[in-house]
C-alpha cells in the first residue's frame, strides 16, 4: 500500500452539524448548532460519485452531528440527487427513531448503524442537552427497527476495558439483534481530551475475551475481530500483502458547507496555525475528482504521508495496520509524521495481541 487512491469507496456527508445530544466523549466542535447541508452539496457530490458508483460498491454515509437532526423532509432533498446504484448508511445515535423514520429507511433503502455502549450502565456518557440518560431513548428507537424488520448494525464505544466487559458486551449486542458490531476503544480526539491509555494487560485481555465471547456464539459479524483473522490467516497461507488495499482511501469527508477533509472525518471542523483548516477544496467551486487528484498538494497530507512510510519502516504490526488514522497522529502528537499513538496500541496492535493470545491459549493440545 503506498499513496492514496483518486477513486474512494465511500464519502462521508454532514447533514447538520447539530446533534441532539451531548456524550462527553464526543469529538464535534459545532454540534450545538444547526448548520444544514443546502441541496447544491449533494449534487455536486452525487454528480461526481455516480461514474464510481456504476463501476464498483459505492457508499455515502450520513454521518454528523446526528444526520437524523436535520428532519426527514431535508434528508430526501440531500438523497434525490444520487442515483440508484449508490448505497445509503446512516450513523445514527438512534434516539430520534420512530415508526416514520423506520418507513423513510425502508423506502429509501438506507443501511443503519446505531451508536450504544453496551447496557444502560455502560452508557453514563451518553446524555441529552439538559445532561439527562438518553439511554432509554436509543433503545426505544432500537426497538422500532426491530418493530419493522429493518436489520441494523451497532457501534459501541468502549471508554475503560475491564476484566469482564467483553462478555457482557457481547450477550448484550446478542440480545439486542445487530448483525454487525463494532468496538471503539475510545480516542483522544477533537474537544475530547480524556486520556486513552490503559495499562496494556486490560487491553489485549478485553479483546482475548471478546474473541472467545464471540466463538461461543459467532451469530453477530464482529468488525475489529473479523478483520484480525482475515489477517492472521492471510500471513499463515503468504498471502499477507494482499490484505491492506493498494492505496490508502481517501474518505472524502463533505461537509454541510461542502469543503472536503480527507482521510480522517475527525479533522472536520478544526483549525491549526500551521495546517490550516485541513481542508483539500470545497465541492461547490471544484469537481470532487479533481480534490482527490491534487490530494498531496494539501501540506498536512504529505505529512501524513511520511508517517505511514515510518510505520512501513520500523512497525511490525504495519502490515495489519497500514498506519491508522492521520486525526489520532494530529491530536496525540500535534503532527501527522509520528508513529505509535495510544489509539493505534489500544485498537491495533493489543487487538492483534489479544486474538493471538486466545488462539495460543486454545490451541489444541497434541495427540498422545
Ligand atoms: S500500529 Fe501504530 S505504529 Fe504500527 S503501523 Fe499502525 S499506526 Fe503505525
Amino acid at each position: 500500500m503506498r499513496g492514496i487512491s483518486a477513486v474512494p469507496t465511500y464519502v462521508v456527508m454532514q447533514p447538520t452539524t447539530l446533534c441532539n445530544l451531548d456524550c462527553s466523549y464526543c469529538y464535534l466542535p459545532f454540534r450545538a448548532d444547526d448548520r444544514r447541508m443546502p441541496v447544491a452539496v449533494a449534487e455536486a457530490v452525487a454528480e461526481a460519485v455516480e461514474p464510481w458508483a456504476r463501476t464498483g460498491r459505492f457508499s455515502v454515509v450520513w454521518h454528523g452531528g446526528e444526520p437524523l437532526a436535520a428532519g426527514r423532509d431535508h434528508l430526501a432533498t440531500l438523497l434525490a440527487p444520487f442515483g440508484p446504484a449508490v448505497e445509503h448508511h446512516v450513523q445514527t445515535n438512534a434516539t430520534l427513531i420512530d415508526d416514520a423514520w423506520c418507513e423513510f429507511f425502508a423506502e429509501h433503502r438506507i443501511r443503519v448503524s446505531v451508536s450504544v455502549d453496551g447496557p444502560r450502565q455502560r452508557n453514563d456518557d451518553r446524555v441529552n442537552r439538559g445532561g439527562r440518560p438518553a439511554y432509554d431513548r436509543i433503545v426505544a428507537g432500537i426497538a422500532a427497527l426491530r418493530r419493522h424488520g429493518i436489520p441494523f448494525s451497532a457501534l459501541c464505544v468502549v471508554a475503560n476495558p475491564e476484566p469482564g466487559l467483553a462478555a457482557e458486551l457481547y450477550s448484550y449486542f446478542l440480545d439486542l439483534g445487530c448483525d454487525v458490531l463494532g468496538i471503539n476503544v475510545e480516542e483522544l480526539e477533537g474537544v475530547n481530551t480524556r486520556t486513552n491509555r490503559h495499562p496494556a494487560a486490560a487491553v489485549t485481555g478485553f479483546w482475548a475475551e471478546l474473541v472467545a465471547a464471540w466463538r461461543r456464539d459467532p451469530r453477530i459479524h464482529l468488525r475489529e475481530v473479523e478483520w484480525s483473522l482475515r489477517y492472521v490467516a492471510s500471513v499463515l497461507d503468504g498471502t499477507a500483502d494482499e490484505v491492506l488495499p493498494r492505496r490508502l482511501d481517501p474518505i472524502p469527508t463533505v461537509a454541510h458547507d461542502g469543503s472536503v477533509v480527507l482521510l480522517s472525518p475527525e479533522l472536520a471542523g478544526f483549525s491549526d496555525p500551521r495546517y490550516g483548516d485541513f481542508t483539500s477544496g470545497n465541492v461547490l467551486t471544484t469537481p470532487l475528482a479533481e480534490i482527490l487528484a491534487g490530494a498531496l498538494d494539501t501540506p498536512w497530507i504529505r505529512e501524513f504521508i511520511d508517517g505511514v512510510e515510518a510505520c512501513r519502516d520500523t512497525c511490525p504490526y504495519f502490515g495489519f495496520c497500514g498506519g491508522a488514522h492521520a486525526a489520532n497522529r494530529y491530536f496525540e502528537h500535534g503532527r501527522f509524521d509520528g508513529t505509535t499513538t495510544d489509539h493505534c496500541r489500544n485498537s491495533k496492535i493489543r487487538l492483534l495481541e489479544g486474538v493471538l493470545n486466545h488462539a495460543r491459549d486454545h490451541e489444541p493440545t497434541a495427540a498422545v
